[in-house]
């Protein structure tokens, strides 16, 4: 039997983890592929254009969107963040999962717009946990650190318009757990309702033709 592809939006506050929970998600699995945004921030020291994101101007970014170019648009502390829309359908006709680490408003904008899409929002197990993993980064300056806290505390609240919620106390367990969604999505039936999921043998029994 053959899987169907699946859009997976993985939303959560910043600090979270879920970098690195869509990472680990694409080395297990050979059918995960990440879905690379593209950005008006300035790239952080380990980051590469088009591996992490695509990092443009504002304009360059805002003539992309007048194209429509993209799946969904947010601006997140002063910049844009963008899905570009081609290799979302691209990599779902191909059978494969692609994985989404987007904002929340963005999660629930994809939502929308696509909604067969699966929503899963990652919560950190305590705000002093989450408030470690972000100073951990060294990535921040110590005001952007405390807007992302503050936003982390607000973004929270809209855990409960997502599909399924998992914690991200252990990053093992995470990532399983949300493997298990995606394998569980991939069987709904309603999902499999076209012959080419299944060998000729089994389509007969079906009803498939
Ligand atoms: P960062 O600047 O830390 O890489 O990302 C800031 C936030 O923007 C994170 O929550 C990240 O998941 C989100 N983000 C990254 N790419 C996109 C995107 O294409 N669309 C939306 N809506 N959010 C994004």
């Amino acid at each position: 039997m053959k899987k169907p592809g699946l859009v997976v939006v993985i939303s959560s506050p910043s600090g979270t983890g879920k970098t690195t929970v869509c990472r680990q998600l694409i080395k297990r699995y050979r059918d995960y592929q990440f879905s690379i945004s593209a950005t008006t921030r300035s790239p952080r020291k380990t980051e590469k254009d088009g591996v992490d994101y695509f990092f443009m101007t504002t304009e360059e970014f805002l003539d992309l969107k007048k194209a429509g170019m993209f799946a969904e648009t947010a601006r997140y502390l002063e910049h844009w963040y963008g899905t570009p829309k081609a290799p979302l359908e691209k990599t779902v006709n191909q059978g494969k999962i692609v994985l989404l680490d987007i904002d929340i408003q963005g999660g629930r904008s994809i939502k929308k717009t696509m909604p067969n899409a699966v929503t899963v929002f990652l919560i950190p197990p305590s705000l002093t946990e989450l408030k470690k993993r972000l100073k951990g980064r060294h990535t921040e300056e110590p005001s952007s650190l405390q807007m992302r806290l503050k936003k982390a505390v607000t973004e929270l609240s809209s855990w409960s318009y997502y599909d399924y919620a998992v914690v991200n106390d252990e990053l093992k367990s995470a990532v399983k757990q949300i493997h298990l969604i995606i394998e569980a999505e991939r069987h709904k039936a309603w999902r499999l309702a076209d012959k080419k999921y299944w060998k000729k043998s089994t389509r007969r029994l079906l009803g498939l033709g």
